[in-house]
């Protein structure tokens, strides 16, 4: 039996395991695939506060070191259910069924994508989900960003700030995001929307160069030099599993506020798989934290 059975071996569940080892739980990390969550396939960090310069790679492996060197447990394995049996949770993998006392669910979102040539390729060669992140890679260039919801709004402000141009893409013609965050990008002299569009393909030899543009109402076809695409076209959280165990939002997003309690006592969300507007490294590593010592105090008042 687990004190805190940790769901993710991304930065929130990380976090949390090495919260929950240094106040002397048990911890259990159960990852299907790598280490790491998102973070790994980021080629450069530079806004995570006391680090100026990392990879994702790098950064992913230190905490994944911290927390197993700490004491945390973790073993590669797919979650398939959690099973609540009161102060006891089951959660049940392809090879075994673990027990705890508390369970942190931390299995994070995956940015949709185009699905065009190239795009897996060139992520940290011009392709980006993330202009927070990258933004600040592309002073004085001009990139474009995809997408008509509020990540992409809000991804075309930011970079304005910093680039020579940016095209905002989008597929229809009316915005999903918010009209205030519109008004502002149309007061923008560098800002260019380009809508009813699609993109058609990526441009370049071995990195981001253009992108090609399809008119949806024309059918013509137009090729726009650019060196950076982000890709803002909303993100998949991966909570299918947990659905009947604890309450998710309409788009899949586990329901738990800043204290990282959901509506099942003794389940935790922490990261980007739980409701909130900023998902970020820092916001991920807080939720950790905070979700960690809530299932401390947690399994204490058994
Ligand atoms: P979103 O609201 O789901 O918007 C996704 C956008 O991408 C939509 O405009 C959609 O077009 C477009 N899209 C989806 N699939 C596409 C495809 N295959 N090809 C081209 N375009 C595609 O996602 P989000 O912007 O990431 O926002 C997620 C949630 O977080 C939203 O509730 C949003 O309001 C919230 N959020 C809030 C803030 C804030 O409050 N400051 C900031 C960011 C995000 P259609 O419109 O045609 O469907």
């Amino acid at each position: 039996m687990y004190d805190i059975i940790i769901v993710g071996a991304g930065t929130a569940g990380l976090s949390a395991a090495i919260y929950g080892v240094r106040a002397g739980k048990s911890v259990l990390v159960l990852e299907a695939n790598t280490y790491g969550g998102q973070i790994i396939n980021t080629p450069e960090i530079e806004n995570y506060p006391g680090i100026k310069n990392t990879s994702g790679f790098e950064f992913a492996t230190a905490l994944y070191e911290q927390a197993t060197g700490l004491g945390a447990q973790v073993e590669f394995e797919e979650v398939r259910s959690v099973e609540n049996h009161g102060n006891v949770k089951n959660v049940i993998t392809g090879k075994e069924t673990y027990e705890a006392r508390s369970v942190i669910l931390a299995a994070g979102a995956k940015n949709r994508h185009l699905g065009l040539p190239h795009e897996e390729e060139w992520l940290g060669k011009g392709i980006s989900y993330c202009a927070t992140c990258d933004g600040a890679f592309f002073k004085g260039k001009d990139t474009a960003v995809m997408g008509g919801g509020n990540t992409a709004l809000e991804d075309a402000l930011f970079l304005s700030n910093y680039c020579n141009k940016v095209y905002l893409i989008h597929r229809r013609d009316q915005f999903r995001g918010d009209s205030k965050s519109v008004a502002l990008l149309e007061e923008k002299e560098n800002v260019e929307f380009v809508l009813n569009a699609t993109i058609s393909a990526l441009l370049g030899t071995d990195h981001v160069e253009g992108v090609e543009v399809a008119d949806k109402i024309t059918g013509e076809h137009r090729s726009i030099p650019v060196d950076g695409l982000f890709i803002a076209i909303g993100q998949t959280p991966q909570n299918q599993v947990f659905s009947g165990l604890v309450a998710l939002d309409e788009s899949g997003y586990v329901i738990a506020g800043e204290d990282c309690k959901t509506n099942t006592a003794g389940i935790f969300a922490a990261g980007d798989g739980r409701t909130k507007t900023v998902r970020q490294l820092t916001t991920a590593a807080s939720d950790g934290a905070v979700a960690a010592l809530a299932a401390c105090a947690y399994c204490d008042s058994l």
